[in-house]
């Protein structure tokens, strides 16, 4: 029989209703977890469970977190064949694409999910997203770090909160579903990542001072000076369709030239489709000022991949250079 360790993180899944509203109640949630007969049907893998200290509502989250994680995740990779992490939905997909990057040589399943509605309330979805996140990580069919909602799983650092209230809260644009939870579990081998022979290892991350801009009708960039000029790291550019921005009479290009070490990403404020700066004359300041692109890489995805490289690397170009690439399927190529 399989094993799994759950890692409780917080989020609505756990929370109870408290006068300031839901919050976290890792006592609620322990007993309920071990109360739920469901979860020892014999089909149910064996689990653990575990949680990091203190839970959080997961807008809260920040790099720490993510290694608090991932270290955990680490220290018990031989011990399990899979990994559950019940997580907030608000920044579920920003740490499952910053898990992607952490860990290299991944073989086993690394699932996130949580809920909509918590398990303390009649309707919760967090009984299914739970259990057969549970199934899904004792399956051996999955290698890598996804996220399990609504009966879909998808590539972690290709998803998105897609929906503030409806139960299929995530969506994968650009990358297809990994597996359909309907009556059977149906996996779709050609979109999976296949077994690695490279050593599993993880990498914490550094908290470097990176930024995201969404570009606007009027912006005015020069009231975004230090974001551009040199003060951040990284900076992701969220521009319209495939790459275009507003033309602010070259202030963009005055601010890139005296922030030249830092890394503008172009993503698309678009959910679907890719980044491609020379479909346009509009997209020209960006290329003069070496922005780079983001191509089909959700903004957190992004995010989460500059956190990584500038984890691993000081060369700003071999940076760039390795933004345009994809390191664990978070872009198309
Ligand atoms: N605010 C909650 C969180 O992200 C929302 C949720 O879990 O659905 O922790």
């Amino acid at each position: 029989m399989s094993r799994v360790l759950i890692i409780h993180t917080g989020g609505t899944i756990g929370m109870t209703r408290t006068e300031r509203g839901y919050e976290p109640d890792g006592e609620y949630f322990r007993s309920a977890m071990f109360h739920m007969d469901s979860l020892k049907a014999p089909d149910i893998p064996q689990w653990d469970l575990t949680e990091t200290e203190p839970l959080l509502d997961s807008s809260r989250m920040t790099v720490k977190e993510w290694n608090k994680i991932g270290r955990q995740i680490a220290d018990n990779y031989d011990d399990y064949d899979g990994f559950v992490v019940l997580h907030g939905t608000d920044t579920m997909a920003y740490t499952a694409s910053a898990m992607s990057f952490m860990f290299k040589g991944l073989n086993k399943p690394v699932i996130l999910t949580g809920s909509q509605i918590p398990l303390c309330e009649t309707r919760s979805d967090g009984r299914d997203n739970l259990i057969t996140s549970l199934v899904i990580a004792g399956s051996g069919n999955v290698h890598e770090v996804c996220v399990y909602f609504g009966g879909l799983l998808l590539r972690g650092n290709r998803t998105t909160k897609y929906s503030a209230d409806g139960m299929q809260a995530f969506v994968s644009p650009n990358y297809p579903v990994l597996a359909t939870a309907g009556i059977e579990i149906q996996y779709n081998d050609a979109a999976l990542a296949g077994e690695t022979a490279e050593q599993f290892s993880f990498t914490p991350l550094d908290e470097v001072a990176i930024g995201v801009l969404k570009v606007f009708p009027g912006i005015n960039f020069s009231l975004f000076r230090p974001m551009l000029s040199g003060v951040l790291r990284g900076v992701v550019l969220e521009t319209f369709g495939s790459g275009n921005t507003p033309d602010d009479s070259g202030t963009l290009e005055a601010m890139a030239e005296e922030g030249r070490e830092t890394v503008l990403v172009v993503c698309s404020q678009c959910t679907q489709g890719t980044v491609n700066m020379s479909a346009y004359e509009a997209g020209g300041a960006l290329r003069r000022i070496g922005a780079v692109s983001g191509k089909d890489m959700t903004t957190e995805a992004a995010v989460a991949k500059l956190y990584y490289l500038f984890s691993v690397c000081r060369e700003t170009e071999k940076i760039k250079e390795q933004i345009e690439r994809s390191l664990a399927g978070e872009l198309t190529e």
